[in-house]
């Protein structure tokens, strides 16, 4: 199964994946995974700090060298994406893996007492940023010989619960623009794409969600990457449109 995949060391040997939120949580973690097995890794991220640690490990531990993307989503129009398309473009000429992982979790109360603000800014950074940055990369990823966009989806993408809102209601668009992707992509290309709800992690957003529970109760983000190296290499090549869940 892919929670108890077992990736050969080679997997993703000169494979050119960019990793949205690398420098903290999952994202960091699913990046130096990648990295491990052969890929060259762009880390885009908000905190270039951040990307710039995952850099400097990836380099310590003497994987193929990445590169460093900085971009904060929320503010992100499509012409800073066609101008990413056209600077990966020219340094790699395409994309083999798009996982998207960067999102925020927003404020949670009542639909009733919901700030405007905060449930646009959530819907940028986890829905509408994705369509653009998958809407840019898709020429990139249409010049690999076998690609994997992943999406990252959430229990409360697939069934709605109470004060979740704009972060639940984000999930389920998620979890939507990777099924109509998928079906659009499903006999003309070699693209798949695939969602992964990774399930509660010891993260920065579990933690702030989840300020009463002890951290350490849920598995650290490598315990994941069974699950993330599965649908980004080659054995998942028939896998298309579905919704896996990580743990
Ligand atoms: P973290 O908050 O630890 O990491 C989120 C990453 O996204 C950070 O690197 C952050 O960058 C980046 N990011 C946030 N906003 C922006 C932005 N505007 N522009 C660019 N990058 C941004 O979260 P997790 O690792 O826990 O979550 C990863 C994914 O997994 C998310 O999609 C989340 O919804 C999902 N998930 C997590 C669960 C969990 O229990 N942890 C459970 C279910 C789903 P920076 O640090 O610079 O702000």
């Amino acid at each position: 199964s892919a929670q108890q995949y077992q990736a050969p060391a080679q997997l993703l040997n000169d494979r050119i994946i960019l990793v949205t939120g690398a420098g903290d949580g999952i994202g960091r973690s699913a990046a130096l995974a990648y990295a491990s097995h052969g890929a060259t890794v762009i880390l885009l991220g908000k905190t270039v700090e951040k990307l710039e640690a995952v850099y400097d490990e990836i380099e310590q531990a003497g994987y193929p060298q990445a590169a460093i993307y900085p971009m904060d989503l929320k503010g992100a129009v499509m012409s800073d994406y066609e101008d990413m398309q056209q600077a990966l473009a020219q340094n790699f000429g395409r994309l083999d893996g798009l996982l998207h992982n960067a999102s925020v979790l927003g404020d949670r109360k009542p639909i009733a007492q919901s700030n405007v603000d905060i449930w646009q800014e959530v819907m940028q950074v986890n829905v509408n940023a994705e369509f653009m940055l998958t809407k840019a990369m898709l020429p990139l990823l249409e010049s690999s010989a076998s690609a994997s966009i992943i999406f990252t989806s959430s229990g409360v993408g697939r069934q709605g619960r109470a004060y979740w809102g704009p972060y639940a209601v984000s999930k389920f668009a998620t979890e939507g623009l990777m099924q109509v992707l998928a079906d659009e992509l499903a006999n003309t290309s070699n693209i798949r794409v695939n969602a992964i709800n990774p399930g509660a992690t010891n993260t920065n957003m579990r933690r702030s969600a989840y300020p009463a529970e002890q951290p350490t109760n849920n598995p650290q983000p490598a315990a994941l990457m069974p699950c993330y190296l599965y649908l980004m290499g080659d054995d998942s090549q028939a896998v298309n449109g579905l919704s896996i869940d990580a743990q």
